[in-house]
């Protein structure tokens, strides 16, 4: 129920897991397991997970795009002004 319900709301609509956390009140940590599992599940379907990974404000350094939650720092800057990954549902190309 909760993942279908995280579909729909992903659905073209990028999103934090602390966001997502606050949008349906459960733990960011449970959030990072259901979309662990929903990623695994979507494989065999017409939509994909499309991630954005997180980036460093400062020098723009990119993080590993399996990462879905906010890294504490940056290790090439130190900084802690991350940007957080985005999670979205999209229709999977074709053709
Ligand atoms: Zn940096």
């Amino acid at each position: 129920m909760f993942r279908k319900d995280l579909l729909e709301l992903l659905r073209d609509n990028p999103m934090s897991v602390a966001e997502i956390a606050r949008e349906v009140r459960v733990p960011v940590k449970e959030v990072h397991d259901d979309l662990r599992h929903l990623l695994q599940s979507l494989r065999h379907t017409g939509q994909e997970m499309d991630v954005t990974p997180a980036q460093c404000r400062k020098c723009g350094f990119e993080f590993d795009a399996e990462k879905l939650t906010k890294p504490s720092k940056c290790p090439k800057c130190r900084a802690t002004w991350i940007r957080e990954p985005l999670i979205e549902i999209r229709n999977r190309h074709r053709g």
